[in-house]
């Protein structure tokens, strides 16, 4: 077992630690205060080629493996996880489903733009009345005249309202199967069509500067051909692409347990009681190494999980697990990261309040930590 990284890998985790550590960092505290999307960090992540790193070259990407994706999101996550998720919904939820299910056409019409950061990249699952049981969605599209009649809404939406945003890839119930269930698609819904309605952007406990926004649909019309693959594969598809984000959004997590280990350690050495930084202490250094052998773990948990994503190999289990083990050891992490600041943990001025408030998304955002156990389960054969 082998598990160094290629030259390739390492370059692009460096590259990605100096730039989230030199440019995300310093401005994290003033983007969480401001809620303002970092529109000049996105575009210098465009020019970085961060944007399009797994997609192929003839489509402007940078060809990278899915390991190096992760690595990238760990390492912007672990500067600030507002861009960290900005990167990854607008990678694994935007862009991939039009490079893995879209047709021709469709890849070389909208994948350029989005895959060079010049455009981001939204997509529709979640709407007020269907969250986890995400197969309930209620938006429906009737096709006449061939044109999809789009009416619905959805809810939460990543990158939906940035002035950057070419659109949302949605998905709504577009007839009814033999079997009698409802026949899912997903369809591709430029901004500035009509009857396409973007909210106010939410306000939110973390993640502030990244944006998240309800949708509106009311007699919304797109022609036939904005169908992504094939009618009624819609199900099929966002659970391929779930399954795989779950992969980023572990590494997304590792990024944010490790930036409250990078804290804590820092301030453990700084910090002095009773004549001795508390770093000396034994209670405080049990807490910091068991932060990092937990980080550690969930690392290696969502390396073997993009592993087998890259070897493709069935990788169901080992996501679900990584997402759920990840997350749940950045709450730990920032919970004792607080607890080894004392008081000044409980104020804005040290950013491991903010991590505290941003952590809680990670066991709830694409797929609860509750979903990911009925998976583990199911998996299990239960
Ligand atoms: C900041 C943010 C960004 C987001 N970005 C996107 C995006 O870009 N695109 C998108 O489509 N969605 C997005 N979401 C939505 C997110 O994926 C959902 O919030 C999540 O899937 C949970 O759905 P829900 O909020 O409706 O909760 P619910 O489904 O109502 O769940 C409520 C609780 O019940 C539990 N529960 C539900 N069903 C079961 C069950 N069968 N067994 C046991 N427990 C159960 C859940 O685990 C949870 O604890 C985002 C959400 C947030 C907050």
């Amino acid at each position: 077992m082998d598990f160094t990284l290629s030259e390739e890998q390492e370059a692009i985790r460096d590259t990605c630690k100096e730039f989230a550590q030199q440019e995300i960092k310093p401005r994290a505290a003033a983007m969480d205060e401001s809620g303002a999307f970092p529109y000049d960090i996105v575009h210098q992540m465009a020019e970085l080629g961060l944007l399009g790193l797994p997609f192929p070259e003839k489509y402007g990407g940078a060809g990278a493996d899915f390991l190096s994706y992760c690595l990238a999101i760990e390492e912007i996550s672990r500067g600030d996880v507002s861009v960290g998720v900005t990167m990854e919904a607008h990678i694994s939820l935007g862009t991939m489903p039009f490079y893995l299910f879209g047709s021709q056409e469709q890849k070389e019409q909208y994948l350029p733009p989005l895959v060079r950061g010049e455009q981001l990249w939204a997509f529709g699952l979640t709407e007020p009345e269907a969250g986890t049981d995400a197969g309930g969605t209620q938006t429906r599209a009737t096709l006449e005249n061939e044109c999809w009649h789009i009416n619905g809404s959805k809810a939460f939406i990543t990158n939906a309202g940035t002035t950057m945003t070419g659109g949302v890839t949605i998905t709504a119930v577009t007839g009814q199967r033999t079997d009698g269930h409802n026949e899912i698609s997903n369809l591709i819904v430029p901004r500035n069509t009509p009857g396409y309605s973007i909210g106010q952007a939410y306000k939110k406990m973390g993640w502030k500067a990244s944006d998240t926004r309800p949708l509106a649909f009311e007699d919304c019309i797109v022609p036939a051909q904005n169908i992504l693959g094939r009618r009624g594969d819609g199900f099929k598809q966002f659970m391929h692409i779930l399954g795989a984000g779950r992969i980023a959004i572990a590494a997304l997590s590792v990024g944010l347990a490790q930036a409250c280990l990078d804290e804590a350690l820092s301030y453990a050495q700084q910090r002095k009681q009773f004549g001795r930084p508390i770093s000396k202490f034994q209670a405080i250094q049990f807490k910091l190494a068991d932060m990092a052998t937990e980080i550690e773990l969930a690392r290696l948990m969502y390396y073997k999980a993009a592993w087998l994503h890259m070897q493709g190999k069935s990788y169901t289990r080992e996501a679900a697990m990584a997402k759920l083990f990840a997350s749940e050891t950045a709450k730990r992490a920032a919970d004792q990261a607080v607890q080894i600041h004392g008081g000044y943990g409980f104020m804005d001025e040290y950013p491991v309040s903010r991590y505290w408030r941003s952590v809680k998304i990670n066991e709830i955002g694409e797929g609860t930590s509750e979903v990911q156990r009925m998976l583990i389960a199911k998996q299990l054969g239960c």
